[in-house]
């Protein structure tokens, strides 16, 4: 069997193997999807519930390791890993309590003569495609609502982050329905390929990049699937004369360079206005400077760790490269050692047409722009091909609020960015950061179809 192997970013050195599957081998895995099916359509709500909260005990049990793995297959700090395991076993929770609170439209006579009422059912297999920069919790956004609303499931984690999705479908083993929840491990093609193309799989919901799920929604046309995506973003964060510039500059701090700034929702894009600026560049500076960068396994005050590969690597440094005319006023090169690290970078003298303003870099580097009014700060915000996040960062509530229905973004935060995520609470693009969501009563949307039935009566 071919494999792949696996590499710790930090040290460059290889962590292990897995298969990488073959088309036939993916065909297998939705035989035995296919077999699971019938017996899990018939579980109740509270049936589908109790697999959910089994396992969130499972990710709850055992946290600590399964922490410890993504720190060292992303290169994450442990203190962001391990801040993302409660969230999961709480994500499970939720969709435990949605699974037995669907509600529709009442049933009744709409047309004379009948009785109509209204079916929620599961769309049967479904497929979720998964990035690496939140390998578990990504799964885990996919994994709630699918199982939930009665799906059975087959997941594919990125090919260079499957350690901790493998390891916790170990630790579930005991409690998982045979065929009901599945994993293949494999490169975008052939693995994930086959899994949008196979004629049984009702729906591919993706985590990834925009090339990719324009490549999956055409490939999925095929067969007529429906198709889910969660892209790209390139957020902008627009700051108004009267923020405070310590504040913000802290909130930058997070909001930019969190997970290496391999964050869908990272706060990329700085549009501050004509008097903060410079006072903004001051605070900015000194705080971007002093973030910790390491290897996560070197201690507990790690800050920041590589970015996922080399590739990576060479594709931060080439946006920088070819920021002709821009001024990189701090960072912009990698730390000279193992391990690929780009350190913390900051980029002005840019122009809204810039590749680097207009393309997710996916790294820590944020790019700063001085607007001249609030027209042209909306209107650079909303000057790019995204829309997943955004933030506006004001004292003035109308100009907050004037701010946060003008953003053509599927999240818009006030006076901060990157809030902490909840599970009642949805998550999803406009533009070409896709569409469908994820998290929420929403969700249940993407992994449920509608039935009229209709009944003559009298
Ligand atoms: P990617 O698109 O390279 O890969 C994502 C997944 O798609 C991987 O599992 C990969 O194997 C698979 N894939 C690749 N080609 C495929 C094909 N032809 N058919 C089927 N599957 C295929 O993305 P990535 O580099 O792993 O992740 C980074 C991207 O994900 C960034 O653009 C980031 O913004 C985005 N992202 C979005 C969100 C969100 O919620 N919107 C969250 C996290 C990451």
């Amino acid at each position: 069997m071919a494999t792949l192997d696996v590499i710790n970013p930090a040290t460059a050195e290889t962590i292990d193997s897995v298969p990488n599957m073959t088309a036939a081998e993916v065909d297998e895995v939705v035989e035995t999807a296919k077999q699971a099916l019938p017996e899990w359509l018939d579980a109740t709500p509270g049936e589908r519930a109790a697999l959910l909260l089994a396992l969130a005990d499972v990710i709850e049990q055992n946290a600590e390791e399964l922490a410890q793995i993504e720190s060292r297959n992303v290169g994450k700090p442990l203190m962001a890993s391990r801040d993302e395991m409660p969230f999961c076993a709480d994500n499970l929770r939720f969709f435990a309590g949605a699974a037995r609170n669907l509600e529709g439209k009442s049933a009744g006579e709409y047309i004379k003569g009948y009785t109509s009422m209204i079916r929620r059912e599961p769309i049967g297999i479904v497929a979720g495609i998964c990035p690496w920069n939140y390998p578990l919790m990504m799964a885990i956004w996919k994994l709630g609502p699918a199982i939930a609303a009665g799906n059975v499931q087959i997941l594919k984690p990125s090919e260079q982050t499957p350690m901790s999705l493998l390891r916790f479908m170990e630790l579930a083993k005991d409690v998982i329905p045979k065929g009901v929840l599945q994993v293949v491990t494999g490169d975008g093609v052939p693995t994930g390929e086959r899994l949008v193309s196979h004629p049984d799989i009702g729906l591919v919901s993706l985590t990834g990049d925009i090339a990719t799920g324009k490549l999956i929604a055409r490939n999925a046309s095929e067969t007529l699937k429906r198709v889910h995506l969660e892209l790209g973003g390139k957020a902008p964060m627009v700051v108004f004369d009267d923020a405070d510039p310590a504040q913000v500059a802290e909130g930058i701090k997070i909001a930019g360079f969190w997970n290496s700034g391999q964050d869908c929702t990272a706060g990329s894009r700085i549009i501050a206005g004509p008097k903060i600026y410079d006072a903004l560049l001051e605070a900015l500076v000194p705080a971007i400077e002093g973030i910790k960068m390491g290897d996560p396994a070197d201690g507990d005050d790690i800050e920041m760790g590589p970015v996922i590969t080399k590739d990576q690597q060479d594709r931060i440094l080439g946006f920088l490269d070819r920021a002709k005319g821009a001024t990189v006023l701090t960072g912009g090169g990698t730390n000279g050692g193992k391990g690929w690290f780009v350190k913390p970078t900051i980029v002005t003298d840019v122009s809204q047409d810039d590749e680097i303003v207009q393309n997710e870099v996916f790294g820590p580097v944020i790019t700063v722009q001085r607007f001249a009014d609030d027209n042209q700060a909306i209107e650079w915000a909303n000057g790019v091909r995204y829309g997943l996040a955004a933030s506006v960062w004001t004292r003035d509530v109308g100009r907050a609020l004037n701010a946060a229905r003008k953003l053509q973004f599927g999240t818009v935060w006030v006076n901060d960015h990157l809030v902490p995520i909840s599970s009642e609470l949805p998550h999803g693009g406009y533009k070409s950061s896709g569409y469908g969501k994820d998290m929420s009563i929403y969700s249940m949307e993407e992994y449920t179809q509608i039935k009229h039935v209709a009944m003559k009566i009298g």
